[in-house]
């Protein structure tokens, strides 16, 4: 299922809009609408106006959440890492990243990117505002608003925990003093203990965003301990040495029904789609899946197969196929020569490789 749309392009980035996201974006308008005070609308006459105003408030929130991610993807970009994507979520936005520099120069100055448009735009709209203050305008009262939320994000995304902007910038600064893995770790265990604490709070206090915020952190913590730690391990293995080098392949001609068999007998779940020797892409399960039963003897696998292929040479780095896997949500990628397969790389391949390795 397609989980996010795209809406354009920023400095050459693709920008996505996931699902979760176009739900949030009317709560929070409605939410703008109907607080009263300082942080919504709520006093604001007539109707018409409040709408508007609690609207643009949440677009508004969203641009800044998306202007906090191109400071990221800016100073990416700048040394030398190729941003595939931004896509906004529910709770903000996510750069991928084809290859997050290990130097923890950059890495520091990359993660403070981000919170240092937050600061910027904040500040700037809280000195507009403080200006005008005299006036007393509803609209003034958006920009204020606005600015107060680039200063939230700015705070938030500072806390020294992954997934945020701080635990990165922590483990940059670690990273100067110990090794690498070292510092992931250490900053990892800062933020679980950061979490928990956060957790207790919120169970002391009934708040359910901070119990849902520490589980959050928790989670991104872990995460971020552990995919650091495999990718390390993999650094320096080729592709050649996992990958399987016996592969069934499938002609582009055959019917689904037939493919259906082959998959029960070779008990893969993707296939290889070769013709006359040359690759034309690969088949998997899910493709079957998308062919009603009483369809599958008359659809080949040209028709569903997917023709733009991610490959990799058998000279790479078997920590590259893990990004790629992680990155476009894949299973298992071709390896080749040319337009000659030889052989394919799965998850099962490299979770042995690393269990191997550990
Ligand atoms: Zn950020």
């Amino acid at each position: 299922m397609k989980t996010s749309i795209q809406i354009g392009k920023i400095m050459d980035i693709p920008i996505k809009l996931h699902i979760t996201f176009l739900l949030i974006l009317p709560v929070f308008a409605w939410m703008f609408a109907n607080t009263a005070g300082i942080f919504g609308f709520n006093d604001v006459k007539p109707d018409t106006l409040r709408y508007i105003l609690s609207t643009s408030a949440a677009i508004l929130l969203f641009a800044c959440v998306l202007f906090h991610e191109l400071g990221h993807s800016y100073v990416a970009k700048k040394h030398g890492t190729n941003i595939q994507s931004i896509t906004l979520f529910l709770f903000g936005g996510v750069s991928a990243m084809e290859e997050i520099p290990r130097n923890p120069r950059i890495e520091f100055r990359m993660a403070l990117a981000g919170p240092g448009v937050s600061l910027l735009i904040g500040l700037t709209l809280l000195i507009i505002w403080w200006f005008f203050k005299a006036d007393e305008s509803p609209y003034l009262h958006l920009v204020w608003l606005v600015g107060y939320i680039n200063l939230v994000l700015f705070v938030f995304n500072l806390l020294p925990a992954f997934p945020m902007d701080g635990g990165r910038v922590l483990r940059a600064w670690l990273a100067g003093q110990m090794s690498y893995i070292k510092a992931t770790r250490a900053a990892a265990g800062i933020g679980k203990m950061f979490a928990i604490l956060m957790g207790v709070f919120g169970l002391i206090g009934l708040s359910p965003w901070f119990i849902l915020i520490a589980f959050f952190i928790y989670i991104g913590a872990s995460e971020e301990e552990k995919s650091t730690e495999v990718s390390l391990i993999l650094e320096g293995v080729k592709i050649k040495d996992i990958m399987s080098k016996e592969v069934k392949s499938v002609n582009s001609g055959i019917s689904i029904e037939e493919l259906v068999d082959i998959m029960f007998k070779f008990k893969h779940m993707g296939y290889p789609v070769v013709d006359e020797g040359s690759l034309k892409g690969i088949v998997t399960f899910t493709d079957v899946q998308k062919v009603p039963k009483e369809e599958r003897k008359n659809v080949k696998v040209s028709n569903v197969m997917t023709k733009e292929l991610v490959t990799l040479k058998e000279e790479d780095d078997a920590s590259i196929a893990l990004k790629h896997m992680t990155m476009k949500n894949i299973g298992r990628i071709i390896v080749r020569d040319d337009n000659k397969m030889t052989g394919i790389v799965s998850r099962t391949d490299l979770l042995r490789a690393v269990e191997l390795l550990e």
